[in-house]
């Protein structure tokens, strides 16, 4: 069965000692509640090991927000699949929008990271969503039929069910404005109708999607409640343990 999952991701947010008092809360909350879903996090990559440190128990997943197409070598401010693995990190967000919108990333480079962390045992978080440019002009099921195929449809089908799947509305983040549950439950539904016609439907029932775009304590309940909605990547509201412990309660 798919995991239900609820994942916090921190952009460029907080410092030192404000990351490392919302990861003792979050940790407090993990060891003091069961949650339903699995729990992860995706801080700025220089407080990744203080998170593996602060979740010794696994009880929080170790994301970081973006990882290297490239091994090794000399890339100046990138972090290997490799380096990851060897903290001890779960996997790695890809493709965020804010990622494609500043550093140019494309589905070709998503493509490669996503395979280069299954090759390492790592769970990449794929995002990808539509404009809304492209949701206005009625392109959005195109937009994200072909983002979907080029970074994902050369796995094979034992690797496309390792992948999380993010749908980000590009309109929705960091907006208040959130898509409707009929919303995302249309787009959550044509992904998976798309998997399944490339692998099948047995494979299509295991990957997990996750909606993202303003999801907050009042709106994640009905949003998680959709057939197809796997849980949510979480922007503002992962940075206050009160909001970000209320949307993992939204699946108990
Ligand atoms: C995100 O950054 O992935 C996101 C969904 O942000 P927010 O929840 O703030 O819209």
């Amino acid at each position: 069965m798919r995991k239900k999952i609820v994942a916090g991701n921190w952009k460029m947010n907080l410092d030192f000692s404000q990351a490392q008092q919302l990861m003792q809360q979050l940790a407090e909350y993990q060891n003091n509640n069961t949650s339903a879903c699995e729990v992860y996090i995706a801080p700025p990559a220089l407080y990744l090991t203080t998170a593996k440190n602060t979740f010794s128990k696994g009880e929080v997943g170790v994301f970081i927000q973006e990882v290297s197409e490239h091994t090794s070598g000399a890339y100046t401010g990138e972090v290997s699949v490799d380096m990851l693995s060897s903290i001890g990190a779960q996997g790695a967000i890809i493709a965020h929008s804010e990622r494609r919108q500043y550093h140019g990333e494309t589905d070709s480079h998503a493509n490669r990271k996503v395979k280069m962390c299954l090759d390492k045992g790592l769970t990449p978080i794929y995002c990808n969503g539509e404009t809304l440019e492209q949701r206005k002009a009625n392109q959005h099921f195109e937009v994200i039929k072909n983002q979907t195929e080029v970074a994902l449809f050369t796995l094979t089908a034992e690797e496309i069910k390792k992948v999380v799947i993010a749908y980000e509305p590009v309109w929705a983040i960091g907006t208040g404005e959130t898509a409707t549950p009929e919303q995302a439950q249309e787009i959550h539904a044509f992904i998976r109708n798309l998997i399944a016609d490339k692998y099948g439907k047995e494979v299509a029932e295991e990957v997990s999607i996750l909606y993202g775009g303003s999801v907050k304590p009042n709106n994640a309940k009905e949003i998680f409640s959709k057939p197809d909605v796997d849980g949510g990547l979480i922007g503002g509201a992962a940075l206050k343990v009160e909001d970000f412990s209320a949307i993992i309660e939204a699946f108990n």
